[in-house]
């Protein structure tokens, strides 16, 4: 029930190899294994043990991987913390996890001043103390711990065991394919699962990994087409960018480019056809925390047939609506698989994930005839008006559709005679009334959907990870 230490056995099997490049400088596996020993003895000096939880607050950088291989080496437990969070936010995930150590990015210490932080510097100062290296890592071990978008209420800590992480990169690999010459571009970030899982593969694979700070849609188009990598992973927004520097240079991807992995919600079929012309096939991804990120994929050969749809589980993993067998009927989603999270620690470590064995996602969906499935919504979000069960995001794409609405929420209000209606929140980007906008909305769904009020705003309330937040939308009205 153990794997051989992922750091030490990817150096003596392919040492010579790139393993992680960044701005004009890289390192192979062997260097970065060396470099990873030397932090392990520097944390060790620090009193990082492996019974220690350790949180890390830090940008995507190289510094940022040392610290984690590190991590790794010693053994403790991560908790990645976002660097797009405010202070506050920081403080309830370092509270609820109770982690023993902060290790924080001198750029990003004032996010965590009152947390005495050991900065990045201070453990770069550090003389190496001797440590046992771990040769070999429990299946069960934690390896991360990340906390969820918090979209439907307090962010939840997520455990991330070795298996989880293994299962992840394997499945992905038997859907995908590997070559040890495969270089994935990543500019998600590392502390997210997004960017995590690129360097879990990395290790698993023998792959290496070519990281950017910052997302940079000119560079990336350019890497695509020039063939320095052959991976990608990115949101629906990310992805319309590259596309449309490649399509300015009136280039095309390089052969040697395999896979876009966009995730986080569907893509326009328009996007998907623009990749297909530059040469870039785009698997659409449908996974979350609690699954170590994909767990359903629609190929690009399927994008157009199934517009909308987050494709097929991966071969290791299974997905089933709950309470129903047939096709086309709405339910909770249900995931079953090695990749799924034994479960939450701190203010939430009490919630059974695994009811049945199967993780109850939270999302609402169904699967056609032929087994692909469709996400619809959060299940917390669901409006019941009159008897009828009303999905936000539907009124929402139809409001998008509009030429005049930039960002469309809507969220369920409390009503004497139906029992909740829906109403709309609008960002305009150009002049428009309400009702021009309800009657655009009665052309298209069913009168009890069409939003019975509807306001203009400046902004919508969002997450870290952008993600609209309905419940505070609630509260507007
Ligand atoms: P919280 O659990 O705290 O409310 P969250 O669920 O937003 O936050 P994440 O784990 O980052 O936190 O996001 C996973 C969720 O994102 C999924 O449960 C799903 O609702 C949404 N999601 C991910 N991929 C897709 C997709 N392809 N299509 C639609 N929704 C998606
Ligand atoms: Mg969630």
């Amino acid at each position: 029930m153990t794997y051989p230490n992922w750091l030490s056995q990817r150096s003596f099997l392919s040492g010579s190899r790139m393993a992680l490049s960044f701005k004009e400088q890289q390192w192979t596996f062997e260097e970065i294994n060396e470099i990873a020993l030397e932090y392990a003895g520097k944390l060790a000096a620090l009193g990082v043990r492996q019974e220690s939880r350790v949180a890390i607050l830090a940008k995507s950088n190289p510094e940022f991987v040392f610290v984690m291989y590190g991590c790794l080496h010693v053994g403790c437990e991560m908790v990645m913390l976002n660097e797009r969070l405010a202070a506050p936010e920081l403080a309830y995930q370092i509270d609820d996890s109770k982690a023993e150590f902060v290790l924080a990015d001198d750029e990003l210490q004032g996010k965590v001043a009152d947390r005495n932080p050991v900065l990045f510097s201070a453990i770069r100062e550090t003389i190496p103390a001797r440590f046992d290296i771990q040769p070999q890592w429990d299946k069960e071990r934690t390896i991360s711990i990340m906390y969820t978008s918090g979209t439907t209420g307090n962010p939840k800590g997520v455990r991330q065991t070795a298996e989880n992480h293994f299962s992840s990169a394997v499945s992905s690999a038997l859907n995908i394919g590997i070559s040890p010459e495969d270089v994935w571009l990543c500019s998600v970030p590392l502390f997210h699962i997004s960017g995590f899982s690129i360097l879990m593969r990395s290790l698993i694979y023998g792959m290496g990994v070519r990281l950017y700070e910052k997302f940079d849609a000119k560079r990336s188009a350019e890497e695509i087409c020039n063939g320095t990598v052959t991976h990608m992973s990115l949101v629906g927004v990310m992805l319309e960018r590259v596309l449309s520097n490649v399509e300015e240079a009136s280039m095309n991807a390089s052969p040697r480019f395999k896979a876009i992995l966009a995730g986080g919600g569907p893509i326009p079929v328009a996007y998907i056809q623009r990749a297909e012309r530059c040469g870039i096939p785009v698997l659409q991804t449908y996974g979350m925390t609690e699954t170590s990120s994909q767990t359903t994929t629609l190929q690009s050969a399927d994008a157009e047939r199934k517009i909308g749809s987050s494709g097929k589980p991966l071969f290791l993993y299974q997905v089933k609506i709950e309470g129903t067998g047939q096709p086309g009927e709405k339910g909770e989603i249900l995931i079953q698989g090695p990749q799924v999270t034994p479960g939450y620690i701190g203010k939430f470590s009490d919630r059974n994930v695994k009811e049945d064995g199967w993780l109850h996602t939270g999302d609402i969906g169904y699967m056609d005839e032929e087994g692909f499935l469709f996400v619809i919504d959060r299940r917390s979000d669901l409006i019941v008006s009159g008897g009828e069960n009303i999905y936000p995001a539907e009124i929402e794409k139809v409001l998008l559709a509009h030429p005049a609405v930039r960002e469309a929420g809507v969220c369920g209000v409390t009503d004497a005679q139906w029992g909740e209606i829906p109403a709309a929140f609008v960002v305009l980007n150009a002049p428009a009334e309400a009702e021009e906008l309800i009657d655009y909305c009665k052309d298209q769904i069913a009168s009890y959907k069409v939003p019975k009020r509807l306001s203009f705003v400046e902004a919508l309330p969002r997450n870290a990870s952008n993600k609209l937040l309905r419940r505070e939308l609630k509260q507007w009205n």
